[in-house]
């Protein structure tokens, strides 16, 4: 038996004919001489009716919110119905009846939180999975297009990419090992053999605070590839962000009006994207009145309002190199200076880091000792300095930083099905 998916039938090629379809019931309503159910499946929701004194009354009376079913009827073209078809049922079998589901209107976004498993289940985040999924891949084709290689990083790893504060220590048999922070130092050894290399895995940050944008575990996207420079990496950055936003105004576009986003929005979205120094960055704020000075870190209040300015992606780059990891590379002739590019959007800041890797041996020894980590922990990523060294460079993009700015989320936790933070481990 062929079970029609319910968006098939919103093409308009079901008209009049007898379908059978599977889900769940989404909403149910009585009235005098019909029971109305909507019905969801995984690719939408259609309204179906049943008559009084039918069988299918019978079994509409009887089933409740979230039953699964198979129902089978007759497609008609309705202008009342929600998206202007709906189906006369002619038979209902229920395969799970659902006991009271407990998710209903007005529910408290804690409450929600808790029952993250029954949640998942609703419109928003059938869309929201949807557009991810497809974000994913649009990325992954991206990089494959341009000739990058796809790499499998450790999880478990022995020294820190992004420094302490935020690594998790765990037991690993008879000592103790990490969770990785970051692809990147080992990224750098694949560009060796396979010169341009990608990575799309999650990383681990023990994020102490609660914000509307960290999570402690999120999907990262890090390229990393050879013979380049910050130049290369800004224009693959505006280049990545645009595809992606073209791609998915076209291919989403129906998710994405379901979900009140205008696909225009995303389709104005091209390269180049502004670019500022951290000096500008930090003169703009002055002038707005923060009071943050030249070789402080900008927080999320200060990236915040700089995107005021621009109201689309733009780069904030050359940082001092105190405030960036010890493995960016510093300007030859302007050694306070590092190499690091940050691409920053609207309302929720920073979306990636990136720059260029030191690729000088003794310089980086150097700039290990004076960031206070042991040159010990550094043996292989030192090494790596010593037999034919190429200029390199890299980025890393949170997935559910970029969901977040594109779905216009409130939270980053709507952007993964199942959200980690330091209070929430659970479901
Ligand atoms: P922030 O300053 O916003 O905490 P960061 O500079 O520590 O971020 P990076 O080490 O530069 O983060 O990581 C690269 C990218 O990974 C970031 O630009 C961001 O998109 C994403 N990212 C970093 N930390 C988190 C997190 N805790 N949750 C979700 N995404 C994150
Ligand atoms: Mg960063």
């Amino acid at each position: 038996m062929y079970i029609t998916p319910i968006q098939e039938i919103f093409t308009g090629n079901c008209k009049d004919n007898c379908v059978n379809i599977r889900g769940w019931v989404y909403r149910k309503r009585t009235s005098k001489k019909t029971i109305f159910l909507l019905i969801r499946d995984a690719t939408g929701i259609i309204q179906t009716t049943s008559k009084k004194g039918t069988e299918a009354w019978k079994e509409a009376g009887k089933i409740t919110i979230e039953s699964s079913l198979k129902l089978s009827g007759t497609v008609k073209e309705d202008e009342r119905a929600p998206g202007g078809y709906e189906i006369t049922t002619s038979k209902i079998d229920i395969i799970g009846l659902s006991e009271t589901f407990p998710i209903g209107k007005d529910q408290s976004e804690e409450f929600i939180r808790d029952i993250r498993h029954l949640w998942l289940r609703s419109r928003k985040m059938n869309l929201i999975m949807r557009i991810r999924s497809e974000v994913l891949r649009f990325m992954h084709t991206f990089f494959r297009e341009r000739g990058f290689i796809e790499i499998s990083p450790p999880m478990f790893i022995t020294s820190a990419c992004e420094g302490g504060a935020t690594l998790f220590r765990t037991k690993y048999f008879d000592r103790d090992l990490y969770l990785t922070q970051s692809a990147q130092l080992y990224s750098e050894i694949l560009i060796y053999s396979l010169e341009k290399i990608y990575t799309c895995a999650p990383s681990f940050r023990a994020e102490k605070s609660r914000t509307i944008r960290h999570l402690t575990e999120y999907w990262h996207i890090e390229p990393e590839w050879a013979f380049a420079d910050m130049d290369d990496v800004m224009k693959i950055e505006e280049e990545l962000v645009s595809y992606v936003c073209q791609e998915t105004a076209e291919v989403c576009r129906r998710e994405l009006e379901e979900l009140g986003i205008d696909p225009k929005k995303l389709l104005q979205i091209r390269p180049p994207f502004p670019r500022i120094t951290y000096k500008e960055a930090i003169e703009r704020l002055h002038r707005k009145g923060f009071k943050v000075s030249w070789g402080e870190d900008m927080g999320y209040d200060e990236e915040k309002a700089l995107a005021e300015d621009f109201n689309r992606p733009f780069f904030v780059h050359d940082y001092p190199k105190e405030i960036k990891a010890f493995y960016c590379k510093t300007y030859r002739d302007r050694p306070e200076i590092a190499m690091s590019v940050d691409l920053l959007v609207p309302r929720v800041g920073e979306i990636t880091t990136g720059g260029a890797r030191e690729d000088d041996r003794d310089e980086l020894i150097k700039r290990i000792r004076e960031s206070g980590l042991r040159e010990e922990d550094y043996d292989w990523y030192i090494d790596m300095r010593r037999y034919g060294s190429v200029p390199h460079v890299g980025f890393g993009l949170g997935v559910e930083r970029l969901l977040m700015w594109m779905l216009e989320l409130d939270n980053i936790i709507d952007a993964i099905p199942f959200p980690r933070s330091i209070r929430r481990s659970y479901p």
